[in-house]
C-alpha cells in the first residue's frame, strides 16, 4: 500500500513537473500569407509571458502562396518555432494529426492560424491544465461573423451529428489543450480519417470547458469551401455512427407495413372489379420505393467508401520539408566539428 508521505511526494513532483513543463502549440496554415508573422508573434508573446518553456509547431498544409517562405523567415529568427510542410493540401485534420505526432510538450495546445482562436486564452488553458484537467476545451460563446449559409450548415450538421452519434458538439471548437497522456492515446488511434473535435471527446479523460469569444479574421477569408466541409461532415458522421445504416432497416419495415395495407386495398378493389383505378397509386409507389432503394444503396456506398479508405491505410499526411533553427544550428556545429577533426 502507498504511504501518505509517498503520495504527498508524488503529488508534489507532479505539480513541480507542471511548473517546469514544456508547452507545445500546434498551428495549421493553409494559404495564410500576410497573416503568419502576426499570428506567430502574438502566440510567442503570450507563451513567453507564462514563463514556461514552449515550442510552436507550424504546419504548412500544402499552401500555394508565400506561406512557407514567411514561416521560414519567422523560424529562422526564433528557435522555438518548428516547421513542417505537407507535400500537398491534406486538410486541417491531417495538419492537426501531424502536429500531435511531432509535439514534444507535456501539454499540447491546438489552435487556428488566423487568430480566430485568440492566444490571450492560453494562460487560462494552462492554468486549468495545471489544476489537473487533462483536456481543456474552448467553447464558442458566439460564432463570430460568418455567412448565413455556414451558420445554417453548421446547425444542421451538429443537430444530425448529435442525434446519430450521441456527442453534443454545438459551439465546440478545435481550440483545445491536451495533456501528454491524451496526446499519446490519440497517436495510437489507427483511423486515417479523423474528426478532431469529436474524437478527442471520445477519448475521455478529465475534461473541462472554457468559453471563448471568436475574434474576426484579420486577413484573408475562410479556407473551408463547401466541398471540404461536406467531405468532413460525411467523414464525421460515418466515423461516429452506423445508425444511418440501421435506419435503412427501419425504413424498409415501415414500407413493408405500408405495402400490406395497400395490398389489402388493391386486392379488395381487384375482386370488386375496380382494378384500373389503382394506376396512380402504382406509379407513386414505384417512384417512392425506387428512390428509397437508391438512397439506401447510396448510403451503403458511403460506408463502403469510408471502409475502403481506412483499409487502404494510406498515411494521414506526407511531409515534404521541415525546418527548425535549433536543428540547423546543431547541424552547423557538427559539420564544423567534422571539418576540424
Ligand atoms: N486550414 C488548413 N488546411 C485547410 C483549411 C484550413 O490547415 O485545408 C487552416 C487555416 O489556415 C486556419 C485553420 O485551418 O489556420 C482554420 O481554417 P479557417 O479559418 O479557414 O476555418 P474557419 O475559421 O472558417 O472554420
Ligand atoms: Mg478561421
Amino acid at each position: 500500500m502507498q504511504q501518505a508521505e509517498d503520495i504527498y511526494i508524488e503529488n508534489a513532483s507532479e505539480s513541480d513537473k507542471k511548473c517546469d513543463a514544456v508547452i507545445s502549440v500546434i498551428v495549421p496554415f493553409y494559404n495564410e500569407a500576410g497573416q503568419i508573422l502576426m499570428t506567430l508573434e502574438s502566440i510567442g508573446k503570450v507563451l513567453e509571458a507564462t514563463g514556461l518553456r514552449y515550442e510552436i509547431l507550424a504546419i504548412d498544409d500544402g499552401s500555394h502562396d508565400s506561406t512557407w517562405d514567411e514561416l521560414v523567415a519567422c523560424a529562422a529568427k526564433d528557435s522555438a518555432i518548428r516547421l513542417f510542410r505537407f507535400s500537398r493540401n491534406f486538410g486541417k485534420e491531417a495538419a492537426v494529426c501531424a502536429g500531435l505526432d511531432e509535439a514534444l510538450g507535456d501539454a499540447v495546445i491546438v489552435m487556428d492560424g488566423d487568430l480566430q482562436h485568440p492566444p490571450r486564452y492560453i494562460p487560462e488553458m494552462i492554468k486549468l491544465w495545471q489544476e489537473g484537467f487533462e483536456v481543456v476545451e474552448g467553447v464558442k460563446t458566439a460564432r463570430g461573423k460568418e455567412p448565413l449559409f455556414s451558420r445554417l450548415f453548421a446547425n444542421v450538421f451538429y443537430g444530425m451529428f448529435g442525434k446519430l452519434s450521441g456527442y453534443k458538439l454545438k459551439n465546440a471548437s478545435d481550440f483545445k489543450l491536451l495533456d501528454r497522456k491524451v496526446v499519446d492515446s490519440w497517436n495510437i488511434l489507427p483511423e486515417k480519417e479523423t474528426f478532431f473535435r469529436a474524437l478527442s471527446a471520445w477519448l475521455g479523460f478529465k475534461r473541462v470547458t472554457f468559453p471563448f469569444f471568436v475574434d474576426e479574421r484579420s486577413t484573408g477569408k475562410s479556407k473551408w469551401g463547401f466541398r471540404k466541409l461536406f467531405r468532413l461532415s460525411i467523414n464525421a458522421l460515418t466515423g461516429f455512427s452506423s445508425r444511418p445504416l440501421l435506419l435503412i432497416n427501419s425504413l424498409g419495415a415501415i414500407f413493408l407495413i405500408g405495402f400490406f395495407i395497400l395490398s389489402i386495398q388493391t386486392l379488395i378493389k381487384y375482386f370488386s372489379g375496380q382494378a384500373a383505378t389503382g394506376f396512380t397509386t402504382v406509379i407513386l409507389l414505384q417512384l417512392l420505393i425506387g428512390s428509397m432503394v437508391l438512397i439506401s444503396l447510396g448510403l451503403i456506398g458511403i460506408y463502403i467508401d469510408s471502409l475502403f479508405r481506412e483499409v487502404k491505410a494510406r498515411p494521414r499526411y506526407l511531409i515534404s520539408e521541415t525546418f527548425e533553427k535549433s536543428a540547423v544550428e546543431t547541424m552547423d556545429e557538427s559539420s564544423y566539428e567534422g571539418e576540424a577533426s
